[in-house]
């Protein structure tokens, strides 16, 4: 129905009324007319849920991110592979027993 479309969109009832030809004193009374037709009811209904169906929101599109723009993943390596440094002069140490070639000595 054209008036129930016209009131969805926003128009007067009384616009919308005259609009799809009604009379000017049926216009004047839409609340008249809304207690009176079933149809008129019915149609406002229908065209609301038509709308709502439209208003259902589409899926986001987002972004891909770039290549340039991801972060490189930090791998973080285990413990028994990070280099242990000597805590005297900073210089890595050897073996399983934590020995620095500098100092010549084992670290606690
Ligand atoms: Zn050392």
């Amino acid at each position: 129905m054209k008036a129930a479309s016209l009131v969805m969109d926003g128009w007067s009832f009384q616009r919308a009324l005259l609009e799809s030809g009604f009379s000017k004193w049926t216009a004047k009374c839409p609340g008249h007319l809304l207690r009176n037709s079933r149809a008129l009811r019915a149609a406002i209904e229908a065209e609301r849920e038509r709308r709502l169906a439209q208003l259902i929101p589409q899926p986001i599109r987002r972004h891909k991110q770039t290549l340039s723009i991801k972060k490189p993943i930090k791998v973080q390596q285990p413990k028994w592979q990070l280099p242990e440094r000597c805590s005297e002069c900073r210089g890595p140490l050897e073996g399983n027993d934590r020995w620095c070639p500098n100092c010549r000595r084992i670290e606690p």
